[in-house]
């Protein structure tokens, strides 16, 4: 009998954690299969964002990579971005994967699961501010993180 499959979206702080503790109860067990979808390919605890920002912390030792993750806790990890939900396929979209220079690395694709858990979080609200979207740095996500320092470091050697 084929064992179920539950898929977890969002291997941030809440999913991250989850997919490792089911990987250990249920996934080495093969009473289930776990997979963990992200779109990128390493966690950062958000927390740590605004020492990635300052520059303190080097975010190559501190980011935790899904993919060696997941061997050593049970569970799979595939890369991907949720773009669209089937509730009554069970199906998930994803959008294809662009490297940096907006060539396809990956085509969109669909996966199913019998059992879903979105923890996708959420990002910084301007409330509609004007000027908020256009001035100001977010801290999201890594990536606005080093955003962030490049600004900050090129600000200073300006001055
Ligand atoms: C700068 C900063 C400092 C913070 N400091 C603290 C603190 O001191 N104490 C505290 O308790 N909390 C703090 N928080 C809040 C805390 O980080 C969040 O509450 C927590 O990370 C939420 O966890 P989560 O799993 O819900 O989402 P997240 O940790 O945000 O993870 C969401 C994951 O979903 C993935 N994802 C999103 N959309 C898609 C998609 N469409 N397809 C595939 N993957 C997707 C993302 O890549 C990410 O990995 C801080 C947050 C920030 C930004």
């Amino acid at each position: 009998m084929a064992i179920p499959r539950i898929v977890i979206v969002g291997g941030g702080a809440g999913g991250l954690a989850l997919a490792t503790r089911l990987g250990h109860t249920l996934g080495k067990k093969k009473r289930a299969e776990i997979v963990l979808l992200d779109r990128n390919a390493t966690h950062v605890w958000k927390p740590l964002l605004h020492e990635l920002a300052t520059g303190i912390l080097n975010s190559t030792m501190d980011e935790v990579d899904f993919r060696g993750h997941s061997s050593v806790h049970g569970y799979r990890y595939q890369r991907g971005s949720l773009c669209g939900l089937d509730r009554t396929a069970k199906t998930l979209t994803l959008s294809p994967i662009l490297d940096e220079d907006g060539k396809e690395v990956l085509p969109g694709r669909t996966l199913s699961y019998d059992y879903l858990v979105l923890s996708l979080g959420s990002v910084s609200n301007d409330f509609g501010t004007e000027g908020v979207a256009e001035h100001c740095h977010f801290m999201d996500s890594p990536g606005q993180a080093k955003a962030f320092q490049r600004d900050m470091i090129n600000t200073f050697l300006r001055y």
